[in-house]
């Protein structure tokens, strides 16, 4: 498996401002070493302690995002160094991002997860608890996480328009929510969709942040 070449060739077809989180979980140290040496510096991994592990064994400035589902208890391990927590899907969560974050004086960029897929085993908000959240004064009050975009997994299916429908009602509650809540917050700018299997339609349908993991370092 030549990871430098695949990641080299997703990146050719994907247009400059979208972000790629290689997603290394499984994957050893050693084998991620391999893409920082080549100048790629984004991860994402979905378990706490494995990702503790791995910033523990790489360089200081490896940009980590979380994409898995975040318990509670956990959060304060990340909160020193995460990049960004892609799964925020409780408004419980977010409060407790905020309060670790402020001990340790950080503002997380977070995104809130959407269920767009047709599984009931996949997290995430559903649009109108996204705007309870957004519209509460216990909200309002959160000082140290900023709320910087959407997230969301498709349905997993070789149906393209299905998968292309979910993405295309993503974007639409990221429009949403811009609208509403951040029209004047540049910062309010991402949308996390698109995995191995389907980061082309999701760029197509506006995705800024694909999360790819076996099309750069194989089959897990
Ligand atoms: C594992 C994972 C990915 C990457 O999946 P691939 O199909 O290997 O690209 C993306 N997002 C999340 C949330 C994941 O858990």
């Amino acid at each position: 498996m030549d990871i430098i070449k695949n990641i080299v060739e997703i990146r050719e077809h994907l247009p400059d401002d979208v972000k790629i989180v290689a997603v290394s979980k499984t994957h050893s140290p050693d084998t991620i070493m391999q893409l920082y040496n080549s100048g790629h510096k984004i991860f994402g991994e979905n378990k706490v302690q494995e990702l503790l592990e791995k910033y523990e064994a790489m360089p200081k400035d490896t940009e980590w995002h979380f994409i898995g589902h975040l318990q509670s208890n956990k959060v304060k391990y990340l909160v020193p160094f995460i990049k960004m927590i892609h799964g925020i899907d409780s408004f419980k969560i977010l409060e407790t991002v905020n309060k670790e974050a402020k001990k340790q004086n950080r503002i997380i960029p977070c995104l809130l997860q959407f269920h767009i897929a047709e599984e009931s085993s996949k997290f995430g908000l559903t649009e109108e608890e996204a705007f309870d959240i957004l519209d509460s004064e216990e909200y309002k009050s959160l000082k140290n996480v900023s709320v910087v975009g959407v997230m969301g997994m498709a349905t997993l299916t070789g149906d393209k328009e299905k998968i292309r429908k979910e993405f295309r009602f993503l974007k639409r509650i990221f429009d949403n929510i811009k609208k509403e809540y951040f029209p004047r917050k540049k910062g309010f700018r991402e949308i996390s969709m698109g995995m191995s299997e389907d980061y082309q339609i999701a760029v197509e349908e506006g995705s800024t942040i694909v999360r790819i993991g076996s099309s750069i370092f194989g089959p897990r």
